[in-house]
């Protein structure tokens, strides 16, 4: 078997982890532009108390086309890895979906 990389599943985990940050990967709802942003570990994982996640996030982030807002909130362990992860007014995609469409513009 040659499986040359894995396909992420971006609805259990969309998270890029890089050394001090996550990148993620999101489609707006309404309009279909594609967003990057970038998560920074220090900043914006909050400490969780619900005894199973380690840190949270909980963010909001604008459609620079359209103005829809796009909710995202997750909680990770301490090795982040995903505990749970919401999305709302929007759908999260890969690093090569978002790339695919950004050479499409
Ligand atoms: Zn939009």
């Amino acid at each position: 078997m040659f499986f040359k990389k894995r396909k992420k599943d971006v609805s259990s985990n969309p998270f890029y982890k890089e050394k001090k940050s996550m990148k993620i990967y999101i489609e707006c709802g309404r309009c279909g532009h594609v967003m990057e942003f970038r998560i920074l570990n220090d900043r914006d994982l909050m400490v969780s108390y619900d005894g199973v996640s380690t840190y949270v996030i909980d963010k909001l982030y604008v459609c620079p086309k359209c103005y829809n807002q796009i909710s995202v909130k997750a909680g990770f362990k301490e090795s982040l890895k995903p505990t749970y992860v919401e999305i709302n007014g929007g759908k999260f995609i890969t690093k090569e979906e978002y790339e695919g469409k950004e050479g499409e513009r």
